[in-house]
């Protein structure tokens, strides 16, 4: 059995999973955040466990700001 390669479309705004293709035409395909409502061509591809890496980069990244702001 062969591992289907799931990619995940992350929005580069909020990074978000939850995006939808929102037209194609003249302009290429482009994407929907449903979380932040952003609209473009420009969305970030990856795998799950790529989008699992970043997930814990950003919480990361989170915590040191709170950091520098307390
Ligand atoms: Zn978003």
């Amino acid at each position: 059995m062969d591992k289907k390669k799931t990619r995940l479309l992350i929005c580069p705004v909020c990074y978000s999973a939850r995006v939808v293709s929102y037209m194609g035409g003249v302009m290429g395909q482009m994407y929907k955040c449903l979380d932040c409502g952003y609209v473009g061509s420009l969305i970030l591809e990856m795998s799950f466990d790529e989008y699992t890496d970043l997930l814990k980069k950003i919480k990361r990244e989170k915590e040191d700001n709170r950091k520098i702001h307390i």
